[in-house]
This record gives structure tokens, sequence and C-alpha cells, in this order.
């Protein structure tokens, strides 16, 4: 892993990032640096509820301070050592008291440190408050977002899905860990849609969130960036005459799916290149998003997954 020079975390940690794309970023907080005493280890020792710190992390479960920050939580060991392995940028590592000592914990610890991060060591009465919930993991994490425009890509060609203003950070965190379970390129939001970075899009994404590019774009950028690649757009819709088992998929495409009410609209079908349907035989309407998603990119990628 290649790690920046550290910084002085307890100066920076509430620092405002450059957001990544657009946007104008708030002007600089006034967090004030924590008040807490180091355990020797290197982590600071925070066992008071009033503690400033335990209230910006619990800010964070709000969409206004993430989108404000350009930040957001991970919570639990294995989304932030994913995180980590990925390199993305941590500005603040929780850990409770009692695991301290567990070998994975003391790497996460080693290597925030490492990279500048504030490590925090606190009570689980601290950590039930910083996560909002009873049992709350035992590691927590913040990390600065990463969203991509369209015109950042780099990524060797691949299939990309593509969801109009999708609606259930609980799909959106699936669509992104199937898509990662696929071998597919990406997620590309487009127009208004949940926050990837909730917690409970982060929760459902399994970690995949670290690994899968998520781009933000306009429907005008986006046909733009198709047209220009000569990237074939399929969408898919109830009305569909298409049997999407028909067609001859590409190795590199956009499969563009509709949000969860009302489906795609209609600029949306103007912008495809092609309409595919998945057969319903019962007397449901449709399938859920995540789930039309994840039968879509198994027949795209049939031919080149293996067990
Ligand atoms: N009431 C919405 C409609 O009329 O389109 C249902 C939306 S459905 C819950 C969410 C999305 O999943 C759809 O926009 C479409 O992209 C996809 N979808 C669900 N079932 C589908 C099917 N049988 N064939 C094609 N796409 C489907």
């Amino acid at each position: 892993m290649t790690r920046p020079p550290p910084r002085d975390a307890s100066r920076d940690l509430y620092r405002r990032p450059k957001p990544k794309t657009g946007g104008s970023p708030r002007p600089e907080a006034s967090h004030a640096a924590p008040s807490a005493a180091t355990d020797g280890s290197g982590s600071k020792l925070v066992t008071s509820l009033a503690n400033p710190v335990v209230k910006e992390l619990r800010a964070l479960h709000m969409k206004k301070e993430r989108a404000e920050s350009g930040l957001f939580l991970a919570e639990g060991l294995k989304l932030v050592t994913d995180a980590l392995e990925e390199g993305w940028p941590i500005r603040t590592l929780v850990h409770a008291t009692r695991v301290k000592d567990q070998p994975l914990v003391k790497r996460a610890i080693a290597e925030a440190g490492a990279r500048g991060a504030l490590v925090l060591e606190v009570s689980d009465e601290v950590l039930t408050k910083i996560c909002r919930r009873d049992n709350p993991q035992m590691v927590v994490a913040v990390f600065e977002q990463r969203l991509r425009r369209l015109d950042e890509l780099t990524e060797p060609p691949g299939v990309w899905v593509a969801l109009e203003g999708i609606k259930d950070p609980g799909n959106l965190g699936t669509i992104v860990r199937t898509v990662d379970s696929v071998g597919a390129a990406g997620v590309i939001l487009l127009g208004d849609v949940t926050d990837p970075f909730a917690l409970e899009a982060v929760r459902a994404t399994m970690g995949s969130l670290f690994h899968v590019p998520l781009v933000a774009a306009s429907l005008a950028d986006f046909v733009a960036w198709k047209r220009a690649r000569g990237i074939p757009v399929w969408g898919t819709h109830l009305k569909g005459a298409v049997d999407y088992r028909t067609v001859d998929w590409p190795e590199t495409c956009v499969l563009m799916m509709g949000n969860e009410q009302s489906g795609l609209s209609d600029a949306h079908v103007e912008a495809c290149d092609g309409i595919v349907k998945i057969p319903m035989a019962g007397k449901a309407d449709s399938l859920n998003l995540a789930v039309a998603t994840a039968v879509m990119l198994y027949e795209i990628r049939r031919s080149r997954l293996t067990v």
C-alpha cells in the first residue's frame, strides 16, 4: 500500500476536503480539536459522551452533514479494512477498548495512524452513541467520499450499470455489491439519487463500495459520453418487447435501470439503443430493482463467469 505523508490529524480531522464533483464547499468548519487523552499506544482515549468528536461523528448520519463535509462513516472491521486496502483516504478510526489487542484491529490502527488519521479508543457507551444503535460495531471509521465524473473515467471498458433516480439506499448498496460480484465496471448515478454514502447504502455494499467506481452524472452528460465513446446502452422496461435472454451481449455496454416507483422515464428511454424485458409469469407487476439488476447482470456477464 502506498502511504501519503502523515498529517497532524488532531488539527485537520474535520477540514473540508475539496469536493470531488462540482458543488462548492461550505466555509471552513469551526470544529475544535478533540479533547482526549492518549493511552500510550497512539490512540486517544475518549470516554465522555460530551466530547465534541462524538457529536461530529454522529452528525455524519445526516445527509446534509455528509454532503457538506465530503465525509462518511464506515462501520465494522471488514468495511474499514477493505477501505484501507483500497487506499481510501481515512480521517478517523474509532475502536472499542476491548478489541484493541485483536491482531486485525491492531493492524487497522497502525495503518490509520501511519496515514495521519486520528485514532480514538472509546468505551462501548461512546460507540453506541456514535453508531446510534445498540450492539454497535467495534470499529468505525470516517473516510473521504469518492464520486467520479464521466470525463475522469480511465477504467478499461466493461459493463456499466446506470441508475435513473434510485431512491432506496439498500437497493443501491445491493446493486454495487452485485456489480462487484459479476466483475462489472462500475455504477453511474443519473440525476437525483439516494446518497451512496448513507450508512444503510454503505452497509448493503458489504465492502464493494470500496472496489466499485461510482460516477455521478446528468442525463445530458451521460448521453454525450456514451455517444463520444460509441458505447451501446440497453434499458430495461416492463413495456420492452425484447426478451433479455435473446440479446448477444457485448463486452462493453451500459445497462440502464429505472426508478423503483416510476421506472425508466421517457427521456432515459430515449438515451437507450435498445430496451429489454425480463419475462414475468405470475401476478407480480415487476421485479425489485436490485433483483432485476442482478438478473440482467448475470445474463450479460454469463459467458465470462466461471465457478
Ligand atoms: N412501476 C415501475 C414501472 O412501471 O416501471 C416498476 C419499476 S421496477 C420496481 C424498477 C426497475 O426495475 C424498472 O424500471 C426496470 O428497470 C427494472 N425491472 C423490474 N422488473 C422488470 C422486468 N420484468 N423487466 C424489465 N425491467 C424490470
